[in-house]
């Protein structure tokens, strides 16, 4: 242990999620990530490099523009705290080596997709297309995936949600779930391997079910009331980065 060193790794993962604040605010609107630099959103003032530190800029500025005073959505600094720690986890669980920066692409990637089905409840193709193949040979070449394994998970995740969605709709007459997250989840199935779809797809709809209820309790809606369901499927992808292979080689090949 090093807290010096795992301070440094934090605030890294920090940095990094304040760039993927950028890209939930600009894929969704078809915007480049890289150019202009960020404005404010009311008032279109350039945020002040000092202003546009991770988490701490957000806590001095008291949630308010420099310029205008319009108020900085809390997902700003929830995103970099939230991509800081992933980061830092990920460093526990894998080490140096080339399974961290892999790992960590695929976190950030999912954070990006959680935070804009939650906003606008659609996961873009424009993450999810290009995302596979990406992800299948890092997969293979990086987290010791054999090629079957990527593309049986491609398949079998493709296949598998669009199956539900095609029961769902039969049963209920309603649209439970989009291709976004058919596509999502062959992404996850190339990274991740076929035996990772079980342990997403279970743990995805507790997880889901969990926030339904709350929602239900909070008063806030009814069944009918669409939860979107990449956030869930996300952070189940997230959590099998850490666990799920141990937990699910007990369960295949015990
Ligand atoms: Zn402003």
């Amino acid at each position: 242990m090093n807290a010096g060193l795992e301070i440094l790794i934090f605030l890294s993962g920090t940095v990094v999620g304040s760039f993927l604040n950028v890209c939930i605010i600009r894929i969704p609107q078809g915007l480049s990530i890289v150019n202009p630099p960020s404005r404010c959103a009311s008032c279109g003032a350039r945020i002040r490099f000092y202003d546009n530190i991770p988490i701490i800029s957000y806590l001095i500025l008291r949630a308010r523009c420099r310029d205008c005073g319009a108020g900085i959505s809390i997902r700003y600094p929830v995103v970099e705290a939230l991509t800081g720690a992933i980061l830092l986890a990920l460093y526990w669980k894998f080490g140096w080596g080339a399974q961290l920066p892999a790992a960590f692409a695929f976190a950030a990637v999912l954070i990006v997709v959680a935070f804009i089905d939650l906003e606008h409840k659609i996961i873009p193709d424009v993450i999810t297309l290009p995302g596979t193949p990406v992800f299948a040979a890092a997969g293979i070449l990086i987290m010791d995936l054999t090629v079957w394994e990527s593309l049986a998970g491609i398949a079998a995740g493709a296949g598998s949600l669009y199956l539900i969605a095609f029961i769902y709709r039969l049963l209920t007459k309603r649209e439970g779930m989009g291709m976004g997250d058919v596509k999502l989840l062959a992404m996850l199935g190339a990274f991740l391997g076929w035996q990772s779809l079980l342990f997403i797809l279970f743990v995805s709809s507790l997880l889901g079910s969990f926030a339904g209820g709350l929602i239900i309790l909070a008063g806030r809606g009814n069944l009918k009331y669409a939860v979107p369901y990449g956030p869930f499927l996300s952070a189940a992808a997230v959590a099998y980065l850490f666990a799920g292979r141990e937990i699910m080689q007990l369960v295949l090949y015990r």
